[in-house]
Parts: structure tokens; sequence; C-alpha cells
């Protein structure tokens, strides 16, 4: 029996199914080149970082109460008897690496993009992947609401620029250690009546992680936490301003939001802002990405007291939405500019060493392994696409030259052997 990959996790191709043009290699390089370009504009740097870490990284970032750690990593153990999970999220190593490489003594204000691969054991369906990508990016050292505006922008021109211009921003705060207990309590007092008719969920997430309870889905529960009290009313000074701060600048900077009350998103870190940019591309999974202020990481993973906002946009998420919006877009042109067709032995030989030439000056060129006849590799080389075919039969071996065939033309002419490449060149000014 033939093996398939992994449940819900894709292969990205050069030549897509029918079904699935989104998982086109093109254009996975196109988006994320698009995204390289905005985060540049914008003075964010590419960070790398190895696609497995300790286990306990998550365990102390993301937090045990929230599914991710509960239920949803890839773990795995060393030779070593290292416990290692493969990356669920991509915040928790990038701060890992800012502080093991003491990149804020040098730089304060420390602004860090990354394209990677992310893995969750969740339940799969189409936009949830349990490897999927996410483009994100983390600025660290500042507290100013200026920069979680800057960030929140960032996000909404990069879906812009790609051609998602339907597209909601909501925002919400999530206040901090401050405020925040004197709410959950609040919220625990208010759901306390009515915790026997909710989800399994919501009965766990009610002891370790009330706040949770807010983003759940089942009709009922959305019911009953509808008119549950609003974390809003509840931020003390601090956040409150900080809040209505990144508002104005909002408004400044003409990015329309609305203000979603029960946005918390996944993770125990967020402090203050957290968002979300939704598509109607999308269907019932129609986040395409979010993130948050989270103040108290860095210093929580072992480094200095250093604020830090960020956000992940799916990749996989924002290609459907493409599709399903009917996005059209010009991805790289893949096909070979030369193609070389040889006939015979003793040509077949020659065209091997001008087709290495040929390439060595830069041009892109293939040729036929498989094929005999002529017919046959012409007809490869209209497959692949190429705009010129470079003939080598018995009579131009002997007269040590090249026939040129124009494929968009049928043009036809003879070029000496020693002038193919300047021919090549000129030709393709032509
Ligand atoms: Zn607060
Ligand atoms: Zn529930």
């Amino acid at each position: 029996m033939p093996f398939s990959s992994p449940p819900y996790m894709n292969d990205v191709l050069p030549y897509p199914p029918s079904g699935n043009t989104w998982l086109h290699t093109g254009r996975w390089r196109w988006v994320e080149e698009r995204f390289r370009q905005v985060c540049r504009r914008y003075g964010y740097r590419e960070i790398r970082t190895p696609i497995l870490e300790l286990t306990d990284l998550f365990v102390r970032s993301v937090g045990e109460g929230t599914d991710i750690v509960s239920k949803e990593m890839f773990n795995l153990v060393d030779r070593g008897g290292r416990r290692l999970t493969l990356k669920p999220e991509g915040t928790a190593p990038v701060v890992r690496a800012i502080i093991e490489h003491e990149m804020l003594a040098a730089h304060p204000l420390l602004k860090l993009y990354y394209i990677g691969q992310n893995f969750r054991n969740e339940r799969g369906q189409k936009g949830r992947y349990r490897q999927h990508q996410q483009l994100g990016v983390e600025a660290f050292g500042s507290a100013d609401p200026a920069l979680d505006a800057e960030v929140i922008e960032l996000a909404v021109r990069f879906y812009r620029e790609i051609g998602i211009t339907d597209q909601q921003l909501q925002i919400n705060s999530v206040g901090c250690p401050q405020c925040r207990p004197a709410y959950r309590e609040e919220l625990k007092q208010y759901v306390k009546p009515t915790l026997s008719e909710m989800c399994g969920d919501c009965k766990s997430r009610y002891e370790v992680n009330p706040l949770r309870m807010l983003d759940c889905k089942a009709p009922h529960d959305v019911e009953i936490l509808s008119g549950a009290p609003k974390l809003l009313d509840w931020l003390c000074e601090d956040c409150g301003e900080h809040f209505r701060s990144l508002r104005r600048h909002l408004e400044v900077m003409s990015v329309p939001h609305q203000i979603a009350p029960q946005l918390v998103r996944g993770f125990d870190y967020y402090t203050k802002t957290a968002f979300e940019i939704t598509s109607g591309g999308l269907g019932s999974q129609n986040a395409l990405g979010g993130g948050g202020r989270y103040d108290g990481l860095v210093e929580d993973c072992g480094g200095p007291a250093a604020p830090g906002i960020g956000f992940g946009l799916g990749m996989e998420r924002c290609l459907i939405a493409m599709d399903s919006l009917g996005i059209e877009f010009e991805t790289e042109d893949e096909a070979p500019a030369v193609f070389l067709v040889a006939l015979g032995e003793s040509a077949k030989s020659a065209a091997v060493g001008l087709l290495t030439k040929i390439r060595g000056a830069g041009i892109s060129a293939d040729m036929d392994y498989v094929g005999k006849s002529l017919k046959a590799q012409m007809r490869l080389a209209g497959k692949l696409g190429a705009r010129l075919v470079l003939l080598i039969g018995e009579n131009e071996l002997k007269e040590g030259v090249v026939s040129f065939r124009n494929m968009m033309t049928s043009q036809q002419e003879t070029v000496p052997q020693s002038e193919v490449i300047q021919r090549i060149q000129s030709w393709a000014m032509e």
C-alpha cells in the first residue's frame, strides 16, 4: 500500500491538484515575499529558530491550562532523555532566542519577523492543519500603545497588499495581572449558577482558565456568556488608558476596527491588547490571524523585564481566503528560457556540453532525458513553456552550428556554436 502524508499535513507542489490550487509552491513564495517586503518596510528583521524546543519552554510560556499545552503538542524524547516539542506557536521560541543571545542589551527596541512551521495535534478540518505555516512579527522593549498600533496596521496592510480587502479587525484588552484577577472572579460568579448546563471544556476552563470560556463556540454557552460582565469595564487605570490610546492611534492611521469584548485568544501570556483579523472568504474558520501584547513573557522566561507585542498569521488560511475571494495574482515564471533538442548520440553529447555552458551563463535551460524522437522532445519543450528551442542534429554538428527556433513566433535561424550564448542573450532583449 502506498504511503500518504501524515493526517492534516499538506504537500505543497509545483503542479498542484486541481481541487487545491492554493497548494502551489509558486503561490506560497509569492505571499512570503510580500510579507518580507512589508516587514522590511516597517523595520522588522528576520529571525529563524529551530523547529523543536525544550518542552518546558512552552509549558512555562503558553501555560499549562491552555488547550495547546494540555492536549495539542507533538512531544518526543531525544536519546539524552530530553523532552522536546515541535513548535506549537512562534512567540515563545523567539523570546527564548532573544534572551539567550542577549539581543535586548544591544537593541533595546527589537523588531523581528519570521516565517516558520507550527505543529498542533488538534482535530483537523479545512483551514485547520496539524502542520501549518505562520507568518509572524514580534516587537520587544516598548510598552507604547503606538507600537501596538504599528503591529496591527502592519498585519492589516499585508492582507490588503495581497488582495484580501474583505477583512475585519477586532480588538480587545485582556487586562493585566493587576486588574484581571478581580474580573476572573466576577466572571466565575456570573457563570456559577449555569455552569452545569455548559460544555465539558468550559467546566474545566472554569477551574484552570476561566477567561477562555469567553471563546467557547458551543451555542448554549455563547448564549449564557453573551450577558457576562465585560473585561473592558474592569480594566485598571493603566490598561484603560492603553486601550483608549491604541484606538486613537488606529483612528489616526485610518484603520477601521470593532471592539470585541469577548476576544481573549488562546494564550495565557497576553496582557492588554488582543486582536484578531477575520475574513468572510474563510467560512467557519474565519480567523486569518491575530496577536497581542505580552508584557510579562520575557521576564517569565528568565529574561530582563521587557514588554512585547506580536502577531501570527496563518499561511494556509491566507491562501484559502485568496482562493475563495477569487484573488488573481501572477506567480513567478518557472519555465526554462531555453530548451535543447538533440538528435542522435553524438549530438546528445554536444547538447549536454552546451546546456552546461548556457546554465553557467545564468540562463535557465533544460533538455529531454526521456524522449528520443524530435516530436517527443518538441512536445516536452512546449509543455514546459520554453520560449526558445535549440536544435542540434547530425548536420548542425558537422557545420558547427545550432538551429534556433523561437517558440512564440516560430521564426528560425542558424547560429555558430561559438556565438550561442551571445545570441540567446540578445534574443532575450528583443
Ligand atoms: Zn490592568
Ligand atoms: Zn463551552
